[in-house]
């Protein structure tokens, strides 16, 4: 492809509203514009490397048996109504009546038409196991829509779903989605870890992300990792196991104290000179519009999502102050458990192994010491809310330690179970002629997510560094005087040889000087660039050089093809 034939309208300075490296990137190369919050467009280049990706991925789903089908994003809002997700995935959803005044939604997920498409065809385990997948845009009315691609309102995904008769047939179709997973990630130069998540809203028994491990701020996403075995879970899901040094202390009268002006965990351990685990926080949630209050130590934070599957709440908001006042008689900041009543009580183990804990009194700037579980007051239900920590134990191994790294979910695969065949009625029949619900999962790929996170790994000052077999094009043509017959000759002869090779060229046939022409190179970031000039034509030589690499070298016109091919093989 020629340059003067393409419509890359790159742009020298950084762009305001952009501020992952990523995102400036793929503006300013003229990959991507912007139309409205979370909303893009995807120029020629952008659309090339969607290609490339999203040929990866169909070739390995098709490699590991599964069926390529396309859904309509339109969808009536009944099935939504009979999974039970309508009122679960709430605003994120977009929703529109028709002309009619059906109520209808464009889906940013499909397991309910998925279901509703089998349901009725697939009678029989013979049909089974069955792996349907798409590639298709997908709507969310994402609440904080950033990072260009990332996160968007309209985006690309490759979703699948399987479909099994039996627990073990499940397993491996579920193992089939993970290794065709490693083998698309590997192909488009991104080393991926497979963490375990939280199958939050899904439902269904357990999940995993597939994380890009970045060190840029693009990465929302923490993982924990232990340093002696495999575990390796995002921090809404990461457990760690608990010390067992349970404290002999006697336990003591329980004793009602002042903490003037101190309601902070700061603030009381400062005024009553005591370390923070000492302290048991108390705090006050609204779950699914019912008060609960969750016990985590005074050195830990909680973990929303683990106090969310706890209570089962679809909608988990933390209590006004007034609610708070309404709950516990007293302002925020002096909530304890003792005498707390009509309000759950979810306690932390960690809590639940304290002796003599101090906690809030339910009364304006007074705190209660000496409070001891089942003695003072009843646990609902003793459950893990503690966020982890670096430095905690590995709930998995026997010395491991766990520690965070940030990274970016590029993928994920979550074991459904039954919720969706049950809740549809997608039955089949087996051996013996009995019903049963078919065995669910579903496996998601951001195709235009994962091309933007490779870029936050791979660019330097100068721009991006495409891995290979994600980049627009492969190589990078640039004859530096196209009004000099022989740079113009040159280049079309290479431009045809490695054409005829199948490598795909853009040939920067535009007449602006060499430095524009190199700044752009660098910026849109191809793999190899091959320059033309006097200087090495005389020679019967042209530049080569790897984007990934500071050094260039001369190549005889002949070897051109054998010179690009090594490079490709070497860079990633
Ligand atoms: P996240 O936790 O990032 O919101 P998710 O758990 O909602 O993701 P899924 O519903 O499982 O993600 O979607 C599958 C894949 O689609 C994700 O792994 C991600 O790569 C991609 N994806 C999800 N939401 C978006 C979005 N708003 N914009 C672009 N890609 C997305
Ligand atoms: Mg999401």
């Amino acid at each position: 492809m020629r340059w003067s034939q393409m419509y890359i309208p790159t742009l020298r300075e950084d762009q305001s509203d952009a501020e992952l490296v990523s995102h400036q990137l793929l503006l300013r190369g003229g990959f991507i514009r912007k139309l409205a919050s979370g909303v893009y467009l995807y120029l020629p280049l952008m659309q090339r490397v969607i290609h490339k990706f999203s040929d990866i991925v169909r070739e390995e789903m098709n490699r590991s048996g599964a069926l390529e089908i396309t859904m309509s994003v339109l969808c009536p809002a009944e099935i939504w109504e009979e999974s039970g997700r309508y009122n679960t995935v709430g605003k994120e959803q977009m929703r529109m009546k028709d002309r009619h005044q059906h109520e209808m939604v464009l889906c940013g997920t499909h397991e309910e038409t998925v279901t509703t498409l089998i349901k009725g065809e697939i009678k029989s385990y013979r049909q089974l196991p069955m792996n349907l997948y798409q590639i298709q845009v997908k709507f969310r009315d994402e609440i904080r829509p950033r990072f260009g691609l990332m996160r968007g309102r309209e985006f690309l995904m490759k979703d699948a779903y399987t479909f099994d008769a039996t627990e073990e047939s499940f397993m491996e179709s579920y193992q089939k989605m993970v290794d065709a997973y490693f083998r698309i990630f590997n192909r488009a130069g991104l080393d991926v870890v497979k963490v375990e998540s939280d199958s939050g809203a899904m439902g269904g028994k357990a999940a995993h992300e597939f994380m890009l491990l970045v060190d840029t701020n693009g990465g929302e996403e923490v993982i924990f990792f232990c340093d002696k075995c495999d575990y390796a879970a995002n921090v809404e899901k990461a457990q760690f196991k608990i010390d067992e040094n349970i404290s002999d202390e006697v336990l003591k009268e329980i004793e009602k104290v002042d903490t003037p002006g101190a309601a902070t965990i700061e603030e009381v351990t400062a005024y009553l000179k005591i370390e923070s685990n000492k302290l048991a926080k108390t705090l006050l949630y609204m779950a699914d519009g019912k008060p609960v209050a969750a016990m985590v130590r005074g050195d830990r934070e909680l973990n929303l999502i683990k106090l969310q599957n706890a209570t089962g709440a679809v909608e988990l908001e933390m209590a006004t102050p007034e609610q708070v006042q309404k709950f516990t008689s007293a302002p925020v900041g002096f909530a304890g458990p003792v005498g707390l009543e009509k309000v759950d009580i979810y306690v932390d183990p960690l809590v639940a192994d304290m002796k003599n804990m101090i906690v809030g009194a339910n009364e304006s700037e007074k705190h209660n010491l000496n409070v001891n579980i089942d003695r003072d007051f009843k646990a609902t239900k003793i459950v893990d809310l503690s966020s982890t920590q670096n430095g905690d134990l590995c709930p998995r191994c026997d010395n491991g330690i766990l520690n965070s790294k940030q990274g970016i979910e590029v993928g994920n695969t979550f074991m459904l179970g039954t919720k969706y065949s049950e809740s549809l009625d997608a039955k089949y029949l087996d051996a013996e002629g009995k019903e049963h619900p078919i065995i669910m999962g579903s496996y998601g790929i951001g195709v235009t997510r994962t091309p933007q996170s490779a870029l936050e790994r791979y660019h330097d000052d100068k721009g991006i560094i495409w891995p290979k077999n994600i980049a627009p094009f492969m190589v990078h043509l640039i004859p530096l005087n196209v009004s000099k017959e022989s740079h113009i000759e040159t280049a079309d002869r290479i431009y045809k040889e490695l054409n005829e090779a199948g490598i795909d060229v853009l040939y920067d046939d535009r007449d602006d000087r060499a430095g524009v022409k190199f700044n752009d190179a660098d910026l849109i970031g191809l793999p190899v660039r091959i320059t033309i000039g006097d200087k090495s034509l005389k020679d019967g030589k042209v530049e080569l050089k790897a984007r990934s690499e500071s050094d260039m070298v001369l190549v005889d016109l002949d070897n051109i093809l054998t010179a690009v091919k090594e490079v490709l093989g070497r860079v990633n």
